[in-house]
């Protein structure tokens, strides 16, 4: 049995949607448009241990502009909506432009997932409990 949490998955989805900080909800997690902060800036919850979790991030882009972006585009090309020279050229700027639009978004749901798996990391969840062994 679970513990009762202090914040819920519910509570992580929704913040996380926002791309606000799951444990604390303020906009503390994005130190640029392309960089997580090590910490939150308001709560200070340590976002860099899960650090090669959060790296996973761009495979997640690549795959992502692949279904949106490449796919479509091949379907124009198929259907000689494009041409192929045009395909290509779409399909290089708009993939890349893709990356870049949902980077910060990318990034902050990575948090939210890691947390919706593990709501027992946050540290308001750990308030008053013995503290975890390191590994
Ligand atoms: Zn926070």
């Amino acid at each position: 049995m679970e513990p009762e949490l202090k914040v819920t998955r519910a509570e992580v989805i929704q913040r996380g949607i926002l791309c606000n900080c799951p444990n604390c909800g303020e906009r503390g997690l994005l130190q640029s448009w392309f960089r997580l902060n090590k910490a939150c800036a308001c709560c200070k919850m340590d976002l860099e241990r899960s650090s090669g979790f959060y790296s996973g991030t761009t495979s997640i882009g690549y795959v992502a502009s692949i279904i949106f972006i490449i796919i479509p585009i091949c379907f124009l090309v198929g259907y000689k909506v494009l041409s192929v020279g045009a395909g290509i050229a779409l399909g290089i700027v708009g993939t890349f432009g893709f990356m870049v639009l949902i980077y910060p978004v990318m990034l902050c749901w990575m948090v939210m997932v890691y947390h919706v798996a593990l709501p027992q990391d946050l540290p308001r969840n750990r308030e008053g409990l013995p503290p975890r062994d390191e590994a």
